[in-house]
C-alpha cells in the first residue's frame, strides 16, 4: 500500500505521477510522504526584531519603512532598507532586480516582511525577503504553519506549486495511514521520548505548534540515524570477520627502530601504536584509519608499523600520492633504519624501465621487504612474494578502488593503514569510515610552537619580503607557494616562472639561493631542486601545491602563499602544515589581492585565528557540504532526507549509542522487544550493499 504507484493517488494521474518522478524522484506514497519540507513559514503570529532566533523558519514582521539606501559599487552593489517595527530596526538586503525594487518600495510605508532571517557577524537581517504593502493584506493571519516544499519551473508551469503538493500529502497520508507501521522499540521510544512514527510524519508536513514540529524532527532524525548506525554497525561486524596474517612477534626490527629513535614518541603516537598491535595479533585483517593533523608524526608511526609486518617474515608496502613524498618518506626511513639491514625499495613513475624490473623482480621473490611508491605500486606487474601490511600515506588522495586493488596483491588480504591529515570530525568519521577503526593522534610532539598567521594585501610586498629576509639572516627557510590548481592552465604557469625570476633575483641580491618546484618539471629536476632544498643548500623554495601533502623540512619556518584567495580552506591547512615543524617560531603570511569575495576574506580569517585542524575542518565542512568532502561514492548510500551529519552531531551520538546498545545486547535483532525494528531493518535495508570497504 505505502508502496503504490502515485499514478492512483486522487489528483495526481499519469502525466503528474510522470512529473513528480522526472522532477523529484518521487514515485510511491512513500516517497511523497518522506518529502519532507525544507522550511515552514509561520503564519500564525507577527515577530518582534528582539524575539528572531536561528533557527530554520520563516516569520512574518509587521512594521514600517525608515529609509532605503543604496550600498557599495559594482558586483558588491546592494540595496539595504532599514524597516522598523517601532521598538527596533533591522536591514533587508536586496543584491538583485536593485532598481525596480527600490522603485517598488515606498518610504515611512507599513508592511508586513515575510522571510528567513539570516545571521550574517552576529547581526539578522533579512536577504530578499517578500514585502506586502499593508493596504493589500487582506487576511493577515490565519493560524497555521504552512509547509513550502522543493520544487522546480517544470512543475510549476503545470500546476503543481506548492499548495497542490501539500495537499497531495495530506492525501497521501491519509491513504497510506494503516500501513505507517512503528520501526523503533517501546524502550526506545520511551527513553528517548519520542512521539510515534505515524504523528511525527503527519506533524512534519502540517505542524500546529512549534512544538509539535519540534518534535516530530526530532523523531524522524533520530529513526534516520538509527537505522544508518545500525547498518554501519552491523556491517562492521561482518567485516570483521576477515581473516589475515598473526604478527605474533615483537622482533629486532621493531625493537632496533624503536632504540634508535631521536625523539621519545608521544602519548598519543604510543597509544595508536598499541592499537595497531592489537589488530595485527587478532587474527583478523585490520583495517585502521590512522587521523591525525599535520605535524602530529603519523610517518615514526607507520614505520615502526612496517616493523611489525618484517619482524614476522612479510614484506610491507607504504603507499603515497606524489614522488616528491615517495622520495623523502624513502630517505626518512633509510635514515631511521640505518641501523637495521632493511632491502628498501622506490618505485615511481619516474623509476627507469630497466631499474623497474628489477624492483618488480625483487618483489616477487621476496628480496625486498619494504617497498615505496606511488600509483605505480598498483600496476598489475607489481607481485609480491608475501605482502602482510599496506599503509596508505594521505589517503584522500587515493580512490577507494585504488586502494582495493593494493589490497588484493596477496594471499590474504593483507593488513590496512590508511594515514590522513583531514581532520574529519569525529562524528563524520565514525559514519564515513564506519566499517574502518579510526584511531586519532591528538597531540603535537612537545616543543612546537604555534604558528602565527597573517593575511596581507599585494601592496604590502616590500615589508612582507623584508620580513622574509629578516628570517632568512637567522639561517631559516622559507617556501613560497604560487596557486598552479590546473597543472596546463598557461597563465598561472607564466605568473610561476615570472615570479621565479624576480625573486630569484632578488634574494641572490642578498646572497640567499632559490630553488623552483612544480608539476611540469622531469621528476628528475624535481628531485634536484627539492634536495637542493631539504639540505639547505637553497634557502627559499619557490613552489606549486605539489608540497601539500607530507614534506618535512624542520629548518623551514615562513610560508608565503601568494593570491591565498584562491585556496580552499583544507588545502591552506595542509600547506600551513609544512611550517612549525622545527623549534623556531614559524609563520604563514596568506596574500590577496586587496578586493576579494566574502567566502574567500572568510575561509583566510578562519585560518588567522585558528590552527586547529578540527576547527578548520569543521568550517570547512559548513562550507562545502560532507558528500564533497567525502566524495560522492560513500555520501549516495547514505540518501539522507532529513538529518544533516554536521549540524546533528548530537543526534548522531545517541542514535548510535541506542545502536550500539541493542547490538550488544541482541546481536541478532531476535529478540520479540526489537521485531518492529527488525521488521523495518529487514525490508528497508537487507539488500544494501556492503560499501567503503578497503578489500
Ligand atoms: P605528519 O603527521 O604530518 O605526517 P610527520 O610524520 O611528518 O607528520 O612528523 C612531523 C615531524 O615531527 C617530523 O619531523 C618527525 O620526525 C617529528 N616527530 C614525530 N614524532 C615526534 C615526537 N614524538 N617527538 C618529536 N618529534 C617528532
Ligand atoms: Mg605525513
Amino acid at each position: 500500500m505505502i508502496n503504490s504507484s502515485l499514478e492512483y493517488l486522487k489528483g495526481v494521474g499519469s502525466h503528474r505521477a510522470l512529473l513528480l518522478f522526472e522532477e523529484l524522484g518521487l514515485k510511491t506514497l512513500k516517497d511523497l510522504i518522506y518529502f519532507f519540507p525544507f522550511r515552514y513559514i509561520d503564519r500564525t503570529r507577527f515577530y518582534k526584531i528582539s524575539e528572531i532566533e536561528d533557527v530554520n523558519l520563516d516569520i512574518q514582521l509587521i512594521g514600517f519603512v525608515k529609509s532605503i539606501e543604496e550600498q557599495g559599487f559594482g558586483r558588491k552593489k546592494r540595496l539595504v532598507v532599514i524597516f522598523s517595527d517601532n521598538e527596533q530596526t533591522i536591514e533587508l538586503v536586496f543584491f538583485k532586480r536593485i532598481s525596480w525594487i527600490k522603485k517598488a518600495i515606498k518610504v515611512s510605508g507599513k508592511y508586513v516582511v515575510f522571510g528567513k532571517p539570516n545571521l550574517f557577524n552576529g547581526v539578522y537581517s533579512f536577504v530578499h525577503p517578500e514585502m506586502d504593502l499593508i493596504d493589500d493584506l487582506n487576511s493577515p493571519k490565519s493560524a497555521h504553519f504552512q509547509p513550502v516544499y522543493h520544487s522546480t519551473e517544470r512543475l510549476k508551469k503545470n500546476n503543481l506549486n506548492n499548495r497542490y503538493i501539500s495537499r497531495l500529502i495530506r492525501l497521501a497520508i491519509l491513504k497510506a495511514e494503516g500501513n505507517i507501521i512503528e520501526n523503533l522499540s517501546i524502550q526506545i521510544i520511551k527513553k528517548n521520548n519520542l512521539i510515534c512514527r505515524k504523528d511525527a510524519l503527519f506533524n512534519i508536513h502540517f505542524p500546529e505548534t512549534q512544538e509539535l514540529l519540534n518534535q516530530s524532527v526530532f523523531r524522524l532524525k533520530f529513526e534516520e540515524l538509527f537505522f544508518l548506525q545500525l547498518l554501519i554497525l552491523k556491517n562492521k561486524a561482518l567485516n570483521q570477520k576477515i581473516k589475515s596474517f598473526r604478527f605474533k612477534k615483537i622482533g629486532d626490527n621493531f625493537n632496533g627502530l624503536f632504540q634508535n629513535l631521536p625523539f621519545q614518541l608521544t602519548r598519543a603516537q604510543k597509544k595508536v601504536i598499541k592499537d595497531i598491535r592489537k589488530d595485527v595479533l587478532s587474527g583478523f585483517q585490520m583495517n585502521r584509519l590512522i587521523q591525525g593533523d599535520v605535524g602530529s608524526g603519523k610517518t615514526v608511526v607507520a614505520i615502526m608499523s612496517l616493523m611489525m609486518s618484517l619482524d614476522n617474515g612479510f614484506q610491507a608496502a607504504l603507499m603515497v600520492p606524489t614522488a616528491v613524498l615517495a622520495h623523502q618518506h624513502y630517505s626518512t626511513i633509510l635514515k631511521f633504519c640505518e641501523s637495521l639491514k632493511l632491502n628498501v625499495g622506490l618505485l615511481t613513475g619516474s623509476t627507469k624501465s630497466l631499474e623497474k624490473k628489477q624492483i618488480i623482480s625483487d618483489l616477487s621473490d621476496g628480496k625486498i621487504d619494504i617497498i615505496i611508491g606511488t600509483h605505480a605500486l598498483i600496476e598489475d606487474n607489481v607481485i609480491f612474494k608475501n605482502l602482510g601490511l599496506v599503509i596508505i600515506d594521505e589517503q584522500h588522495k587515493f580512490g577507494v578502488a585504488q586502494r582495493a586493488r593494493l589490497s588484493k596483491k596477496s594471499l590474504f588480504p593483507p593488513h590496512v593503514i590508511v594515514l590522513t591529515a583531514t581532520p574529519i570530525p569525529r562524528t563524520l568519521a565514525m559514519t564515513f569510515y564506519g566499517d574502518l577503526d579510526v584511531s586519532i593522534i591528538d597531540e603535537l610532539p612537545p616543543g612546537r610552537k604555534e604558528i602565527k598567521t597573517v593575511h596581507k594585501y599585494d601592496k604590502d610586498k616590500e615589508v612582507v619580503l623584508s620580513f622574509l629576509r629578516e628570517k632568512l639572516e637567522l639561517g631559516q627557510q622559507v617556501y613560497i607557494i604560487y596557486p598552479l590548481i590546473e597543472e596546463s592552465e598557461k597563465l598561472d604557469y607564466k605568473n610561476l616562472l615570472t615570479a621565479f625570476e624576480y625573486l630569484d633575483q632578488y634574494f641572490s641580491n642578498h646572497g640567499f639561493v632559490v630553488s623552483m618546484l612544480h608539476g611540469r618539471m622531469k621528476n628528475e629536476e624535481k628531485n634536484k631542486q627539492m634536495k637542493s632544498f631539504l639540505n639547505n643548500k637553497s634557502q627559499i623554495l619557490v613552489s606549486t601545491t605539489v608540497i601539500e601533502v607530507g614534506l618535512d623540512v624542520k629548518n623551514a619556518s615562513v610560508m608565503l602563499i601568494e593570491n591565498a584567495e584562491r585556496f580552499g580552506l583544507a588545502q591552506l591547512h595542509q600547506l600551513r602544515g609544512r611550517v612549525g615543524r622545527g623549534n623556531n617560531q614559524s609563520f604563514c603570511i596568506l596574500k590577496t589581492p586587496y578586493n576579494i569575495s566574502y567566502e574567500a576574506k572568510y575561509r583566510i580569517n578562519v585560518l588567522v585565528d585558528s590552527s586547529d585542524g578540527f576547527h578548520i575542518s569543521e568550517a570547512d565542512l559548513k562550507l562545502r557540504g560532507p558528500g564533497d568532502i567525502m566524495g560522492t561514492q560513500q555520501s549516495g548510500i547514505l540518501n539522507l532526507k532529513i538529518s544533516n551529519l554536521v549540524k546533528d552531531t548530537d543526534i548522531l551520538i545517541l542514535a548510535r549509542k541506542f545502536a550500539k546498545d541493542l547490538l550488544y545486547n541482541d546481536p541478532d535483532i531476535k529478540g520479540d522487544q526489537n521485531k518492529l525494528i527488525k521488521n523495518f531493518y529487514l525490508l528497508n535495508f537487507s539488500e544494501k550493499i556492503k560499501w567503503g570497504r578497503i578489500s
